[in-house]
């Protein structure tokens, strides 16, 4: 099955940071460690996704797990992370930002920086593989917003209000199951200019980090489709992180989507942080998120390199499998092909502005 995939998020610059020449060269080589490199890209079929400049909060081991988690009577808890400073973020920022850009000039050609959707477009039919700068938090901007300004013009694309932490423009949701992502302020003055910022620009917003008021604080103010790059389903996983019926029906009436997070703890019933897990509870979220969205408005989001993933799926040479599993479970040719890239496409052409 010949079908690009194109991936809503990974966490393959924080994993392969920092960028000596020996890391730049690792992408380009098969390991069996991580789950993203070229090769294993290429057997695959990932085609591409959001690369995520994730910053681990200095006091933890946030990525990849373990984090610092309180077994409770029902679930977990995890603390929330404490807020980065700025001066911090931005150096942290700009040598992953810096680490892409070095993929890219190693890479002969084969893999490059996405700033424009029929760039994009021309990517996935040329086979060269495709990668979105993205923030997973926008700690490293200031409040006037210059550094947004320099950010996007050197290809940011696609911003993360907040990770799982507060910040100057909103509060991140902690990891907490079960409990309902209503945990916690909504955006700040900051965070609402920070939107309507990035609407201007044409900078995607992920709410996929976001608790349930700021999702409606950006929710009632965005003009843009409203995205989860990274997210699944509340109704079958009650974690925090997850998107209730509410806010999928928000984002359908945005015309948004879902990128259907892959991590196993955001899909199983239990939330168990369990590998050995069945393709067919991913296949239920996807079922569900089809149901609820539209075939139009789902894709993938698998969380490579930042999370456990399924034992069937454990890497990127493993998609296959999930588009057999699909194919087996009734999805036509014409609906893979919009799961794995033409919503994507479709999204970011109604967002970015060029
Ligand atoms: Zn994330």
């Amino acid at each position: 099955m010949q079908i690009p995939i194109f991936d809503g998020h990974n966490d393959s610059l924080h994993r392969l940071s920092p960028y000596t020449p020996e890391a730049v060269e690792s992408f380009f080589t098969q390991h069996t460690e991580g789950h993203v490199d070229f090769p294993r890209a290429r057997t695959g079929g990932l085609a591409g996704g959001f690369f995520a400049v994730f910053i681990p909060s200095a006091s933890s081991t946030i990525v990849p797990p373990p984090m610092e988690v309180i077994i409770t009577e029902t679930g977990y808890e995890v603390p929330l992370a404490p807020a980065l400073d700025r001066a911090t973020a931005l150096a942290a920022t700009l040598a992953m930002a810096a680490g892409l850009f070095r993929l890219e000039a190693a890479a002969g050609g084969q893999l490059k920086v996405v700033r424009t959707t029929a760039e994009l477009a021309s990517y996935l039919e040329q086979g060269v593989f495709a990668a979105i700068l993205h923030f997973e938090g926008a700690e490293a901007i200031d409040p006037q917003l210059d550094a947004l300004e320099v950010f996007y013009q050197a290809g940011l694309r696609s911003l993360g209000l907040v990770w799982s932490r507060p910040n100057h423009f909103g509060h991140g949701v902690p990891f907490r199951f079960p409990h309902t992502p209503d945990i916690g302020p909504g955006l700040t003055d900051a965070g609402r200019a920070l939107v309507r910022a990035c609407n201007t620009l044409g900078i995607l917003l992920d709410v996929s980090h976001l608790n349930e008021q700021g999702f409606w604080d950006l929710a009632s103010l965005t003009q843009a489709p409203i995205v989860a790059t990274h997210s699944a389903v509340h109704a079958i996983c009650p974690t925090t992180r997850n998107l209730t019926d509410k806010q999928l029906d928000a984002i359908r009436d945005s015309d948004g989507m879902v990128g259907v997070n892959f991590e196993v703890s955001a899909l199983r019933p239990d939330g168990y942080d369990e590998p050995d897990t069945p393709l067919t509870v991913l296949v239920r979220h996807i079922d569900y998120l089809v149901e609820r969205l539209g075939i139009d408005r789902v894709g993938f989001g698998s969380d490579f390199d930042g999370a456990t993933m399924p034992h069937e799926l454990s890497d990127a040479a493993g998609l296959p499998t999930l588009l057999v599993e699909l194919q087996q479970h009734g999805y036509d040719t014409q609906s893979l092909r919009k799961l794995c890239f033409e919503n994507w496409l479709r999204v970011l052409q109604r967002t970015w502005k060029s």
